[in-house]
């Protein structure tokens, strides 16, 4: 796991924690994100704010990817979008 995650103060979750999955936006703590983890360690960015499960502007470029929240400012990864 290579996520950026801000330290913030923001409420929404405990200690600025990923209380929500970043893939379908849903609480972590219900359901299974088993396939929206595995997609998000392969190919695709993430479209939830992980900490306000927000939406996200996502950019993707060769070299990877920028996600920002309105709330939480910018995160960025290069899952995968570099490997030929
Ligand atoms: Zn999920
Ligand atoms: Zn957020």
């Amino acid at each position: 796991m290579s996520a950026v995650l801000e330290p913030t103060d923001e409420p929404g979750g405990p200690d600025g924690t990923a209380a929500y999955c970043a893939w379908c936006g849903g609480a972590r703590a219900e359901g299974d994100h088993a396939a929206c983890e595995r997609r998000l360690a392969t190919v695709d960015p993430p479209r939830h704010c992980p900490v306000c499960a927000r939406r996200m502007v996502v950019q993707v470029d060769p070299v990877g990817w920028t996600a920002r929240c309105s709330r939480h400012g910018e995160s960025a990864g290069t899952n995968g979008f570099s490997t030929p």
